[in-house]
């Protein structure tokens, strides 16, 4: 197996028969394959909790007896060996011949470069949506041994944690990562030093060094700004993901596109294809340009060869959502670059110009835009969306002839499907059922599930979520800093017997997330009802520098609070990766109302459904193509009416009341909801294939990747 470098083991008490340990939890294989984690968990649950699921902080704090016991127990090493014997056959890639050969000669044919990774718990360097389709892409890849590599920041204060304080306002606590401790290690110089990279075209000069995560097979290398050769202002350009300063977000953007290329640069990293995952990292564009330039072509050819290697995927049709930047600020950080493309001040502006907007600065979507020839969106309707949306730069050819193609997102099938419920597919569908998950299928074999035990495994399910909702209402009771209502509005009332919505996302106020409160009584009338109860659990952070935002989710811890309400509506603070977990596996019910075109895709309905959790949503982004009419509820919503909000409300009010309330809670006359069990069956066998990220990573193959190596 490939080491970065020569470094002192880094957990010199493991003993020989278990050393295989260090390599199992310095690659985060671990989180997306239960029988590792298993490894560690069985050395001690406790530890293995307290370590917030790590197995690297784990180890490092681990006791030479536990591991001693370890090695004394037959059946621990037999599931030892099963799984690193597993995990070495992964690392060497026997399995892969899915692919084009002309991807498979190179070692990295694609450079994949995003903002950020939602790849587990044990490191936040994610907002959101943007970053779990990364972490998920990147993970898959490595699963259809994909030779990309990924680049990416280290954000030593990761992403705010959310704390919910007595009059309902969002806390933004800052949590520094613990570098050491966290699933990363550093990439080493030959002197046996950190990388340290300088960034081109700074002044005063930006520093970062590199830190590797292995996800697979695929590495991610992540620059930190935060190291004593910077000065303090740009120490914190990695601080924190989005910061509201427009400044130092471009600071960040120079850092990520074009430090990020000198970091693949000094590594020896020589890739074929760019792909931009979202606006963010469009310098790399240049520096890839530039790299011609210096070698005698104009910047017309340059940029002309650079086109057929360039990917750019668009993930939002939110205005905000799209980062401009003042020209006299790019003129600042570029006028002594533009020289060496060969270009000067104007035509380099014209890079980044909206026609529709040519005064607004430059946006680095339409620069991406410009210099990338494949451009894809995250879902037909987002591509139509987007078609429209750039139609100016394309003012020649028809809105439907724009050139953005689109590829739906898709979920990591192994991370997101619930262990048991694996197990349950692993009986009744066969164990190879994750080898060929993209074909639809083998879903098929769903229906051969009896419907009391997708019952049970559900149910379960149910009450691990409500268990872990009011163990962590628990734990800050007891730490004393919070009154009796927010305790309660944290959970404290649910009850796993009631048919549970589930809505968890960005409190961005397009996202709706007060829809269902519309019509107070109405709603009352569902969450009150003495035998057929509803309760909706909320989860989702507002971004620090939305007030909008936060208001909204104040207005939503209110109403949480209102006695009237029955303690029927939860709000769960701090919505990451391992609560998402929980709800997505766990609620009855999908909502998601946004307000259309604005949701781009949408993934965690997906999550959900591959464990069977049917979708009420709004027929925007994903759902667009998910609904088939049987696997849950979509709605169409209408802009012309007097009042649309009302008017959808209204429609989720009907749903529940004539569809969803009645089917959840008749039993036929063996005591199981059959007809309901039957809805959960067609949600997992219409999406588990169709939106799994391995559907996704084949069709960017095929649509760009062989495409733009072959024209090579
Ligand atoms: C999947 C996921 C998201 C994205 O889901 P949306 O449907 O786009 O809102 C956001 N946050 C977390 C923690 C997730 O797991």
């Amino acid at each position: 197996m490939e080491k970065t470098s020569a470094v002192p083991p880094l957990f010199p008490h493991l003993p020989k028969r278990l050393e295989g340990l260090e390599d199992l939890a310095e690659n985060l294989w671990w989180s997306w394959n239960p029988g590792a984690r298993m490894l560690f968990k069985t050395l001690d649950r406790k530890a293995w909790k307290e370590s917030g699921h790590n197995p690297d902080k784990m180890l490092r704090e681990f006791p030479s007896e536990g591991l001693e016991k370890a090695c004394a127990n037959p059946d621990y090493l037999r599931m030892y060996d099963e799984v690193m014997a597993e995990f070495y056959d992964y690392m060497q890639a026997k399995e892969c011949h899915l692919l084009d050969s002309a991807l498979l000669d190179k070692k990295y044919a694609v450079a994949y470069f995003s903002a950020e990774y939602g790849l587990h718990r044990s490191l936040p360097l994610y907002a959101g949506g943007l970053g779990f389709l990364a972490g998920d892409f990147i993970k898959e890849c490595s699963d259809l041994c994909v030779p990309l590599v990924a680049v990416g920041f280290m954000y030593p204060e990761g992403y705010f944690r959310q704390q919910i304080r007595d009059d309902g306002w969002q806390e933004n606590l800052v949590e520094p990562i613990n570098r050491e401790a966290a699933p990363i290690s550093k990439v080493m110089n030959k002197d046996g030093q950190q990388l340290v990279v300088k960034v081109p075209l700074t002044d005063p000069p930006i520093h970062v060094a590199v830190w590797k995560v292995a996800v697979g097979r695929v590495p991610l290398y992540l620059m930190d700004t935060d190291i004593e050769i910077n000065d303090p202002w740009n120490r914190s350009i990695s601080a924190r993901l989005y910061t509201g300063d427009l400044e130092q977000r471009l600071r960040q953007e120079i850092v990520l596109g074009i430090g990020g290329a000198e970091v693949l640069k000094a590594l020896g990293i020589d890739h074929y294809l760019l792909h931009l995952n979202e606006g963010h990292a469009a310098f790399a564009l240049l520096e890839r340009i530039r790299t011609k330039v210096a070698s005698g072509k104009d910047f017309k050819t340059a940029a002309k060869e650079n086109i057929t290697t360039t990917i750019f995927t668009t993930h939002t049709p939110v205005p905000a959502g799209h980062d401009i930047f003042p020209f006299q600020m790019i003129e600042k950080y570029f006028h002594s670059y533009w020289p060496d493309l060969g270009l000067d001040r104007d035509t380099f502006f014209q890079l980044g110009v909206h026609p529709e907007k040519p005064e607004a600065g430059f946006n680095m979507t339409a620069f991406a835009l410009r210099l990338s020839g494949s451009r894809n969106a995250v879902s037909k309707r987002h591509a139509e969306v987007s078609q429209k949306m750039w139609h100016s730069l394309w003012p020649d050819v028809a809105e439907d002839k724009v050139p953005i193609e689109y590829v739906t997102n898709g979920v990591h099938t192994p991370t997101w499907i619930e262990p048991k419920m694996k197990l349950l597919l692993d009986k009744h569908i066969g164990t190879d059922w994750l080898d060929r998950h993209d074909d639809p299928t083998i879903w098929q074999g769903i229906d051969k599930i009896p419907d009391i035990e997708l019952l049970q495994t559900h149910h379960w399910l149910k009450v691990k979520l409500i268990d872990a909702i009011r163990e962590r209402t628990r734990q800050r009771w007891g730490n004393g800093d919070a009154s009796a209502s927010i305790m309660l509005t944290g959970g404290a009332f649910l009850d796993p017997w009631a048919l549970t919505i589930g809505f968890a996302r960005r409190f961005a106020t397009y996202k709706r997330a007060l829809l269902i409160f519309q019509d107070l009584d109405r709603l009352k009338k569902l969450l009150k009802d003495r035998w057929r109860p509803i309760q909706i659990i909320f989860a989702g952070k507002a971004h620090p520098a939305d007030d909008p935002g936060k208001r909204l989710l104040q207005n939503l811890i209110n109403l949480a609070r209102d006695p009237q309400l029955g303690g029927r509506i939860a709000f769960v603070e701090d919505y990451g990766e391992q609560l998402a977990q929980y709800l997505v596996h766990g609620v009855d019910i999908w909502l998601n109302n946004p307000l259309p075109p604005f949701e781009a895709c949408g993934t965690s309905g997906m999550k959900a459904a591959l464990n069977g959790v049917p979708h009420l949503s709004i027929l925007d982004g994903w759902w667009g193509e998910g609904f088939n009419g049987k696997n849950g509820w979509g709605i169409e919503h209408d802009d012309n009416l007097s009042n649309p909000d009302g008017s959808d409300a209204d429609k989720i009010y009907n749903i529940l009341e004539q569809d969803i309330i009645p089917r959840y809670y008749n039993l036929s006359e063996n005591g199981i909801p059959n007809e309901w069990i039957r809805l959960m069956k067609e949600t997992i066998k219409s999406s588990a294939a169709g939106f799994s990220a391995r559907r996704m990573v084949k069709q960017y193959i095929e649509k760009f990747y062989s495409k733009s190596m072959k024209g090579a």
